[in-house]
């Protein structure tokens, strides 16, 4: 018995030992034909590693163009059917389509909030916007354009600058705006939602570029940008208009909307009252106060609805009102601007909660271009650049996606561009994919993509393989995964040496050198170009640059309001 369970075993470790030796004897084979037929290696000779292949790269995958006139998109259709699934189940508990409640902060820097690393760090503490993001999906590669304006109608119209041609932010009554553009708002309104916007416009105030005649039923805000209204008013700002009687006169009587307003669908703005450096205090509260009553008026409503909230802060100049000044540890009256703002996030969330609408709305909350960075105080940010320009501090904005219950806590590095909101939130309407362009002239490109199942499906992975980055005219960048290949750039301190030179003030390179570009998780900062020593990949971002430029050609760039 012991000889043959000696034998067994001998037999067993032999065999063992021969698979082994097989093993090794193939390797080396396998290697190099070899294990997939792959030769790997470093300066140093070969090796036997096979890598990784991680979810949502997409350097070497072609996207699929599934209409003319729209980017074309990474498709994930199981992750697309359970995102349909869970949206259907809402909609029987629900009784109606999902809320979309859009808040955008202006001019707040990625750096800014708790939840991408400012908040208490930077004497601005912002809990209530930290908790809700921390339940909600991060999303640390989302993408603004350079300003107010353009970003503005980007999430609009779903075009970035170039197609819809508010390249910059009309000022002072400056013309131009999106003089009766198809909005997102006015797509959810055919699928029966009620469509009201709060705060900010500054899309134009000319009749055909009112809010009430794009697509929201009501509007209650201001048409313009903080700044317009009390600047020149301000005696340690502008001295040279607000001491002078007959300069000062001129700026009082200029042609643009100088008060707070309410505008209705069907009707003309109505002016409420003149925004001065004492009303301005109270603005974020009297609006704050608009959009509280507007959930609680809705959730009555059998109708779902679209809030779309602009804050005033913390664009310059922040004037805080007696409850504020002082309130955020920094004292400043830009982080003074932060801590109101997270007062009146967790303020519109508890009116969601108490009113039973938390489940059934999906709060989207960003910024609209990255920190100022001429006009001090203002906002952070951990990358390159300031609003104004294309690097990544100009246009890398801080957001995050939260929904109760539909939307996992996480957070993606996924490609998500501003312009995708205008997609996404039709498809939540009913409108996935390219069906939206029934909506829209033909003429008309869409720059966004529909990333309903990015958001929503068990995989989290962006629809979109690239994202390119416009700057004022010019088209500036492109970026695929971690690869960022540079055409345009602001070189923010060309000009001047002293005082504080950032997004607006410097120059814009145009020709560079054809080789420019950053690796932007090794170097977020964007100060290292590796373009030459990572040709494989730049060639292949040089190709999709091409094929938008080749879609500029086709559905040529737009100007309306340009600095030339
Ligand atoms: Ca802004």
């Amino acid at each position: 018995m012991e000889s043959r369970t000696a034998a067994r075993q001998c037999t067993r470790v032999s065999g063992i030992v021969f698979l082994v030796a097989v093993t090794l004897l193939l390797l080396p084979v396998c290697a190099m034909a070899g294990g997939g037929g792959i030769t790997r290696g470093s300066v140093d000779g070969q090796m036997t590693a096979s890598g990784y292949d991680h979810p949502g790269e997409y350097l070497v995958h072609p996207a699929t163009l599934i209409a003319d006139n729209m980017e074309p998109v990474i498709p994930h259709p199981d992750e697309e059917a359970e995102s349909r699934a869970k949206l259907d189940a809402l909609k029987k508990r629900a009784g109606k389509k999902p809320n979309i409640l859009i808040f955008l902060l202006d001019d707040v820097g990625y750096g800014d909030p708790g939840f991408t690393g400012g908040g208490v760090m930077l004497g601005s503490p912002t809990p209530n916007i930290d908790r809700l993001a921390h339940n909600g999906m991060i999303l640390t590669s989302a993408y603004s354009a350079p300003s107010c304006t353009p970003t503005r109608a980007t999430i609009m119209t779903g075009q970035n600058p170039l197609h819809h041609g508010l390249l910059r932010p009309p000022m002072y009554g400056e013309k131009g705006g999106l003089d009766g553009a198809v909005t997102v708002a006015a797509i959810l309104k055919k699928q029966g939602y009620v469509t009201q916007a709060v705060g900010k416009w500054h899309m134009g105030e000319n009749k055909g570029s009112l809010p009430q005649n794009v697509g929201f039923d009501d509007f209650y805000g201001f048409l313009g940008v903080s700044d317009m209204y009390t600047e020149w008013r301000d005696q340690y700002f502008n001295p040279e208009i607000a001491l002078s009687p007959s300069r000062f006169m001129v700026m009082e009587k200029s042609n643009f909307n100088h008060n707070n307003v309410h505008c209705k669908s069907g009707g003309e703005c109505e002016n409420l009252y003149q925004i001065n450096l004492t009303t301005i205090r109270d603005l974020d509260q009297d609006w704050a106060a608009y959009s509280d009553k507007f959930i609680h008026k809705m959730a009555k409503s059998k109708k779902p609805w679209f809030l779309y909230h602009c804050t005033r802060a913390c664009h310059f100049d922040n004037y805080p009102n007696d409850k504020y000044a002082g309130r955020s540890p920094a004292r400043t009256t830009y982080s003074d601007g932060m801590v109101e703002v997270d007062d009146i996030v967790g303020r519109l969330v508890k009116s969601l909660e108490e009113t039973g609408q938390l489940d059934n709305t999906l709060i989207f909350f960003t910024s609209d271009n990255g920190p100022e960075g001429e006009i001090f105080p203002y906002g952070h940010t951990p990358f390159r650049g300031h609003k104004g320009s294309s690097w990544e501090g100009g246009v890398r904005v801080p957001t995050f996606v939260y929904w109760k219950g539909m939307i996992e806590p996480r957070v993606s590095d996924g490609l998500f561009d501003l312009a995708d909101l205008f997609n996404t939130c039709a498809s939540l309407a009913g409108v996935p994919g390219a069906k939206v362009t029934k909506y829209l002239p033909r003429d008309r490109y869409v720059d966004g993509i529909d990333q309903v199942s990015f958001l929503l499906g068990p995989g989290g992975l962006s629809n979109r393989r690239s994202r390119i980055y416009t700057l004022n005219e010019f088209l500036s960048a492109v970026r695929i995964d971690e690869f960022k290949y540079i055409h345009a750039a602001e070189m923010e301190d060309a000009v001047f040496q002293n005082g504080y030179p950032a997004g607006f003030t410097g120059a814009i390179a145009t020709h560079l050198g054809g080789a420019t570009a950053v690796n932007l998780y090794t170097n977020p900062r964007e100060d290292v170009s590796i373009g030459i020593r990572h040709i494989p990949a730049i060639v292949i971002l040089g190709k999709e640059l091409l094929r938008y430029k080749q879609v500029l050609q086709k559905y040529p760039p737009r100007v309306k309001v340009s600095f030339f």
